[in-house]
């Protein structure tokens, strides 16, 4: 029998062992961000497609956090200002488009995510879908923070006969344009073998992968052997080439044992294109080839919630609680916050929009320090969100929490709400224009 001393001293070790933190938890975690383009918050098994199968992500989200109130913005430029800089995208000054044609990119003032985890030390690496400025070497994702790139300046439909321009879509290998016409049909899983050969380097630094795939963007594309599998016709078979890749990418953390203290997060940028213009339908373009709002009204370029709400899931093993969904509201712009600051990083000194998730993702909390949203699609916002509640700037008011559809306008039965919501907005709207 353990004598009182000595079951005292255990009992001490014990404790001791309980605040010690593991090596995983102190170590910086290493960062893998999938971003895709125009995939709708309804294209996914795990958010109730009927026929798009994507066992792997819907593995990902029973190990980790699956959100159904995840903002990004309603077109592809403005969520990627808001995932790189963490900033409403009024406050980011590009000076021009920054597609094709267009001159602009970001100013040297902001601050990338990229270049906050580097000063942090970490290996950074691109792949994929930049869109924020490509006419100055300047603006190009290794003067922005990335060590490497591998990928398209902007989206893969700035090409004729869909835009007019004279430029040819060049394919880039850090400042080099190194093809031309691109192999479209290759692209995702060309950035998924590249992913594969970055995750299997001897990495003695965190890192930091952002992975920004082109596709389900039209026109969309995907290899031979991906045709025909998806009962959901090509924009299913390219769903399901990307969720393969993520398959790819997690299979290849777990066999190098990276996956132990990397955080993964699964987003994209905007909601499902369904109401392309008439330029996009030519040259096999078909109107479905786009994705699902799922039980959500609107599509890309819209403010309803199919145009900004999208499928978010998180994994890090040990930190996040697996299997777990969430209707706590969260945005693109919370990653900048977040990801610094488990970096390591320290916060850019100029305004950032974004809250630090990890108490709310640790499951110290269960509420999101996310109270309110502002949806962005141009300079100014034209929708805020606070709690259920979101108001339109042309007053309509929808309860989100009973009504994600949007189709019970209750502005005249709550103008209190109103009132205050209309507020908040023509308060951000003063602050944008520096009023
Ligand atoms: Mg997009």
């Amino acid at each position: 029998m353990l004598s009182p001393t000595l079951f005292f001293l255990i009992g001490l070790i014990g404790l001791a062992s309980l605040a010690k933190p593991t090596a995983a938890e102190t170590a910086l975690p290493n960062i893998v961000l999938i971003f895709a383009d125009d995939m709708g918050y309804g294209d996914l098994g795990c958010y109730g497609h009927p026929t798009i199968r994507t066992p792997n992500l819907d593995r990902l989200a029973g190990q980790g956090m699956r959100m159904t109130s995840f903002y990004s913005a309603p077109g592809c430029v403005p969520a990627r200002k808001q995932l790189l800089l963490g900033r409403y995208p009024g406050r980011v000054h590009t000076n021009g488009n920054t597609g094709v044609n267009g001159r602009g990119g970001l100013p040297d003032s902001e601050v990338t995510l990229a270049q906050a985890l580097k000063g942090a030390g970490y290996s950074t690496a691109m792949l994929g879908k930049w869109h924020l400025g490509y006419r100055e070497e300047r603006f190009l994702p290794v003067n922005k923070g990335f060590d490497s790139w591998f990928g398209l300046p902007y989206s893969n439909d700035m090409i004729p006969p869909w835009v007019k321009t004279e430029v040819p879509l060049w394919l880039y290998e850090g400042t080099e344009r190194v093809e031309h016409p691109v192999d479209q049909d290759t692209l995702t899983t060309r950035y998924t073998e590249r992913a594969v050969k970055f995750l299997e380097r001897d990495h003695d630094k965190p890192f930091f992968l952002y992975l920004a795939y082109n596709m389900p963007h039209m026109p969309v594309r995907t290899a031979d052997r991906f045709r025909g599998t998806s009962r959901a016709g090509l924009y299913g078979d390219v769903i399901q080439t990307i969720d393969w890749s993520v398959g790819e990418v997690m299979k290849t953390l777990k066999r190098t044992g990276y996956d132990k203290n990397t955080l993964v997060i699964f987003t994209s940028d905007n909601g499902p294109w369904l109401n392309p213009p008439a330029r996009m339908l030519q040259e096999g373009n078909l109107l479905w080839h786009a994705g699902s709002p799922g039980p959500l009204a609107g599509h890309k370029g819209t403010l309803l919630e199919g145009g900004v709400r999208v499928p978010c899931i998180l994994r890090w093993p040990g930190r996040i609680g697996a299997g777990q969904a969430s209707a706590e509201m969260a945005a693109t712009l919370d990653l900048f916050a977040t990801l610094v600051q488990a970096g390591g990083g320290s916060l850019p000194s100029h305004k950032i929009d974004g809250h630090d998730l990890r108490p709310f993702l640790f499951g110290d909390t269960n509420k999101s320090p996310r109270k309110v949203h502002y949806y962005f699609g141009s300079r100014m916002p034209g929708a805020v969100r606070e709690g259920p509640w979101k108001l339109h700037a042309d007053r309509r008011l929808f309860h989100l929490d009973i009504d994600p559809a949007e189709r019970f306008d209750r502005a005249e039965e709550k103008p209190e709400i109103v009132a205050k919501l209309k507020a908040k907005l023509d308060g951000m709207k003063k602050e944008i224009a520096g009023k």
